[in-house]
């Protein structure tokens, strides 16, 4: 998007309007339940949530557990491990508009994209290619070559990547248009990592089926700030992280959906804890997998690592997830039209389209010195998320920033071109970026 012309926009340029804002915000009281890094706004969200005191309790409580119960904890725990995959799944249904049983609570992104490729890729006759973009996360391509050569297929002939004609934004009639006879599945991102682009899932669900194409999302950048409708729109299968707007923390456990008309599908990756629950400790060698999304579940699930989702889970609930997407919508049109009025003359483009409803949860703003533009931001306790080489993405998260953040990081950008101050640092990304 260009940035706006001034007279466009009329967003009053005052710290008392972001306070009414947030006054105004039902949402609010949700804040003070996050631990918020001290002196500092956290703008990085979509990548690593913030930890709440819920989460921080739901793991402890595991904690105790294990002292209180040991093995014993698997069946007498506060929330019993054995059922502790499926009991998520459930609480994270509403969220992705699923049915309880089309939903697990397992893995991390990129294996359970290896768990769905091999259940769901079965190339047959002409019907081999995979789908999918140009502009998406590295993981996600790794997984689907490494796929294809289990197939003794190469990933040059088989994997089609559709191109972005602005380096930012993908058209869904640029995808659709690839979806031909020799496409057997297809695979994106319902939100693009930089440019934060909502692609439109239920118009190419519809598109990929016509053609007789499985098709499944990459939810990272879009569960827990986008309501989905998964279920309704048949969508085939989907994979999501929980560390990002779920606010598990680092290394939480994933999910997976997949669609109650695969259910009782043979899983690619089998392992016992795919087993019906009811039999899992016959110990038998023929495995009877469950008939639920919980048959794609491998070993035994990581319980420290979700059982912060049952604190994190329970405030998305009481929040609800429309209201979360409505306020972080106007969270992001806010940040845009502040940085549009104020920021439009030292050189900043907003990348992400400007609709609502082709936006996900965050602000890409592009500048050739965003590097360093990143590293003054975090010297000023503004904590952004720099993607190479220009990306400076800005995510105001709706359970724990308020307007009043958003004028504030604004402003501090505003000083920091102003001053220069982003000239001490080198224009280069550190290791983690
Ligand atoms: C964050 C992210 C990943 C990370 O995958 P993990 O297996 O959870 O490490 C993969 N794909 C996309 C689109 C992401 O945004």
């Amino acid at each position: 998007m260009v940035l706006k012309e001034l007279s466009k926009l009329s967003v009053p340029q005052s710290i008392y309007y972001a306070k009414e804002l947030d006054s105004n915000d039902p949402l609010d009281r949700f804040k003070t339940e996050f631990y918020i890094p001290e002196h500092s706004i956290y703008m990085d969200g979509n990548s690593l949530g913030l930890l709440s005191k819920r989460a921080e309790s739901a793991l402890l409580q595991s904690m105790e557990d294990w002292k209180t119960h040991g093995i014993n904890g698997w069946t007498d725990a506060k929330q019993p491990w054995f059922y502790m995959a499926e009991e998520l799944g459930k609480m994270t249904a509403p969220l992705i508009g699923a049915k309880e049983e089309e939903t697990i609570t397992t893995g991390s992104i990129t294996t359970n994209l290896h768990q769905m490729l091999s259940t769901f890729y079965k190339p047959n006759g002409t019907k081999t290619k995979i789908l999918a973009d140009s502009l998406t996360f590295p993981s996600d391509i790794y997984a689907i070559k490494a796929q294809l050569d289990l197939h003794g297929l190469q990933p040059k002939e088989h994997l089609i990547q559709v191109t972005s004609s602005d380096g930012r934004t993908i058209n869904e009639d640029d995808i659709i248009n690839e979806m031909t006879n020799e496409v057997s599945l297809v695979l994106l991102p319902s939100v693009l990592y930089r440019s934060g682009q909502l692609l439109d899932i239920k118009k190419i669900t519809k598109a990929a089926h016509e053609k007789n194409i499985i098709i499944g999302f990459d939810l990272a950048h879009s569960i827990g700030v986008v309501p989905h409708e998964l279920h309704n729109w048949g969508v085939d299968f989907a994979v999501w992280c929980t560390y990002k707007y779920l606010n598990s923390g680092p290394g939480g456990v994933g999910g997976l959906f997949v669609h109650e008309k695969h259910l009782g599908l043979k899983p690619g990756l089998a392992g016992w804890f795919g087993s019906k629950k009811d039999v899992q400790f016959d110990m038998s060698h023929d495995l009877e997998h469950a008939q639920s999304a919980g048959a794609f579940q491998i070993g035994t699930p990581h319980i420290f690592s979700m059982s912060t989702l049952n604190g994190s889970l329970e405030i998305f609930s009481e929040a609800g997830i429309h209201q979360i997407r409505e306020k972080s919508l106007k969270l992001t049109r806010y940040l845009m039209e502040l940085t549009s009025l104020k920021l439009h003359h030292y050189g900043f483009t907003i990348a992400n389209p400007d609709e609502d409803l082709r936006r996900g949860g965050h602000v890409c703003l592009e500048h050739p010195e965003a590097a360093r533009i990143c590293k003054a931001l975090k010297n000023n306790g503004v904590i952004p998320d720099f993607r190479s080489p220009n990306v400076i993405r800005l995510a105001p998260i709706a359970l724990y920033t308020s307007f009043e953040d958003v004028w504030n990081v604004v402003q501090t950008l505003e000083e920091i071109m102003d001053s220069k101050e982003y000239e001490q640092f080198t224009n280069h990304r550190n290791i983690i970026a």
